[in-house]
């Protein structure tokens, strides 16, 4: 059994691909998020196998919470969503639900009952601010689907993506996040930096490159302005500090981990569950995090 202080949290992605694809780019706008690192959907499975591995993942490990996350989860098409969140809330799993919001409120009402949090992405405090990053009508889109969660007394937090110019607009951000504790529960803010994982290409990281201290303190800055919410921040990285340990299990069962270097270009694969099962898969993960070196420390 993997206990609660080796694993808490737990990924589960039902799809790589999203449904902000399809949207069309226009003169001041990118249709789909700026930053995206776009990648086919690589997972196929159907109800059975999700309530299969949700199953394994609950009597192999104390984790406490399924963050359910992608691509986006929340898609045009059937990918065993609600079937994963009932059966993953039935075996007492609390449920984080990552999101760009886009088609919520479409399937909000078969989701409602199995959702612990809702993450909201917004980067800005604004139309102008905001849709810069994700896209003509983000922000209105955003707007609408938190009036409706926190007028159901639903429990929220939100995600951030920062640049260079975009960092000068959290306390902002902070105010409106402000504003919706005094309607519903929010239980964290998570602010990022851009990080040049093995994908990052120079075009991006001109955009988006800015100095870590500048990060820091900007969010240092927010944190006694939102009525007590959590703040998280996710400065970017130098190549020997390593990422947290985290597990993402495709609902095909395939299972992969980072393995903390910055330099990998994806999620190391550790296999099948159920062939191999959950906990010698993550103790795997655990053995080859401590040999692999870190990019800078070899
Ligand atoms: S929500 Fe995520 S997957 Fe979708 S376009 Fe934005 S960054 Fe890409």
């Amino acid at each position: 059994m993997l206990t609660h202080d080796e694993l808490a949290i737990v990924h589960l992605v039902l799809n790589t691909d999203c449904n902000a694809w399809d949207l069309k780019a226009t003169n001041n706008s990118p249709g789909v998020c700026r930053f995206c690192y776009r990648e086919r959907n690589r997972v196929s499975t159907d109800a059975d196998t999700v309530r299969r591995v949700v199953d394994r993942v609950r009597s192999e490990s104390e984790a406490y919470r399924c963050v359910f996350t992608g691509g986006d989860p929340v898609m045009p098409y059937d990918n065993h969503l609600e079937v994963a969140l009932r059966h993953a809330t039935e075996v007492g799993f609390e449920t984080n639900l990552h999101t760009n919001g886009l088609l919520l409120s479409d399937r909000y009402a078969d989701l409602r009952d199995h959702v612990t949090v809702y993450s909201l992405a917004v980067d800005g405090p604004s139309s102008e601010t905001a849709d810069w990053f994700r896209g003509q009508g983000y922000f209105e889109r955003f707007v609408s689907n938190v009036e409706f969660l926190a007028s159901d007394r639903r429990r929220l937090a939100f995600n951030t993506f920062t640049t260079a110019a975009s960092v000068k607009d959290l306390p902002g951000l902070a105010q409106l996040i402000a504003r919706v504790t005094e309607r519903t529960e929010v239980e964290y803010w998570l602010i990022s930096q851009y990080r040049p994982i093995g994908r990052a290409s120079t075009r991006k990281a001109e955009i988006y490159g800015f100095e870590r201290d500048d990060f820091v303190r900007a969010v240092e800055e927010v944190r006694g302005e939102v009525n007590g919410v959590t703040i998280y921040a996710q400065p970017t990285r130098l190549p020997e500090d390593p990422y947290p340990f985290r597990v993402w299990v495709l609902a095909d069962g395939t299972v992969t981990a980072d393995l903390g270097s910055v330099a990998a270009p994806r999620n190391a694969v550790l296999g099948d569950l159920p062939v191999t099962g959950f906990e010698p898969l993550v103790r795997r993960a655990f053995a080859l995090r401590e040999q692999t070196p870190l990019e800078g420390t070899a």
